[in-house]
């Protein structure tokens, strides 16, 4: 997908970056810009909003100023920090390449694409915008924002998330990089796609780059990009237990290999408790797309005897006070607020 004859891709650049200088949104990963800041920002900003995303990068950065600090720091306090943030894997993965980047590259953020590529946790996209944002390497990005705006900058047609699409969209996404600056103009496109050129009525009126956009010029921005219909969520209920003993609560470590591993949590059962176990609270949340509705039951001594058993070596009893030092799961952590302890 070369780009068409008659698109100026200079004239384009100038436009497109003079108006990031002085629009661009003041951000506190956009201060003092190192591969390791761009990194835990870009890991962030994935599947999260920019105004979610702030106070945690905030907090990380005042806890883990550096990858030396994140490599030294266990799991659990870095999932803690996570906590709220969703995709855990994210933080699990970070925190593994921090211990990798300390092993094998002394602790210096590797300046090389492929060995950016080779850290866990780190694709094609985030090692595109550390190696431009933040290294100085001609290399491109793709998101969902850029896509968006390739879509209707030159009226692409299709599922933007098919393989053979994307593809396309990422030798685009080559074709189109400035011989320099392109950590700039990476940027800057993402940052339209952000704020001017949104999913839903796009702001074409205070577009910088309105002359170059073919959907524009044909009266066809609402048809690109293609509406791809949503997956169907679906509906689950999950049951968890709750026993507090002489100011003790038992807590399930979760496992290795299950949804949110190293994290603590009520103990889940597959059943719905018996009559005599009171429903304490109802929480609901959402996971990729099942729409889960989480019950807590309280449990008395006698039913917990039957139920947490010598097998359950995962269970633990964790004095009341700690509750908030581990990190829990959203709805986990929003039923121990409610208990007022
Ligand atoms: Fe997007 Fe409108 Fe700008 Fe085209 S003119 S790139 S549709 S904001």
């Amino acid at each position: 997908m070369r780009l068409p004859a008659h698109f100026d891709a200079q004239a384009f650049d100038k436009r497109l970056r003079k108006w990031f200088s002085r629009h661009q949104r003041d951000l506190p990963w956009r201060h003092d810009r190192t591969a390791y800041r761009v990194w835990i920002s870009e890991i962030m900003l994935q599947q999260t909003t920019v105004a979610t995303v702030i106070a945690y990068y905030q907090r990380w950065m005042t806890r883990f100023p550096d990858v030396a600090s994140l490599a030294r720091a266990p799991l659990e306090s870095v999932l803690s920090l996570w906590e709220g943030l969703g995709y855990y894997s994210r933080a699990r993965n970070v925190h593994k390449a921090a211990g990798l980047i300390v092993k094998d590259h002394n602790g210096e953020f590797p300046r090389q694409f492929e060995e950016i590529l080779a850290l866990p946790g780190i694709g094609r996209y985030s090692a595109g915008a550390i190696g431009s944002m933040a290294l100085g390497l001609r290399v491109p990005l793709l998101d969902g924002n850029v896509a968006r705006v390739f879509a209707r900058l030159f009226r692409i047609r299709g599922n933007l998330k098919s393989p053979a699409l994307q593809k396309r969209l990422w030798q685009r996404a080559a074709d189109i990089l400035p011989r320099s600056h392109c950590g700039d103009f990476n940027e800057a496109l993402m940052e339209l796609g952000a704020t001017v050129c949104t999913p839903h009525k796009p702001a074409c009126d205070r577009c910088p780059v309105a002359a170059f956009c073919a959907a524009h010029s044909h009266g066809q921005v609402a048809v690109f990009p293609r509406k791809v219909p949503r997956r169907k969520m679906l509906r689950e209920e999950e049951f968890a237990l709750v026993f507090i003993h002489k100011k003790r609560v038992l807590l399930e470590k979760i496992a290795d290999g299950q949804r949110f591993a190293g994290f603590w949590r009520f103990p889940l059962t597959p059943e719905k408790p018996s009559a005599k176990c009171p429903r304490l609270d109802s929480i609901p949340y959402t996971f990729t797309h099942h729409r889960i509705t989480l019950h807590f039951y309280g449990v008395t001594r006698s039913i917990a005897a039957t139920l947490f058993g010598p097998d359950n070596t995962n269970c633990f009893w964790i004095p009341l006070t700690d509750l908030d030092k581990l990190p829990l799961p959203a709805a986990h952590r929003r039923f121990a607020k409610g208990l007022h302890l």
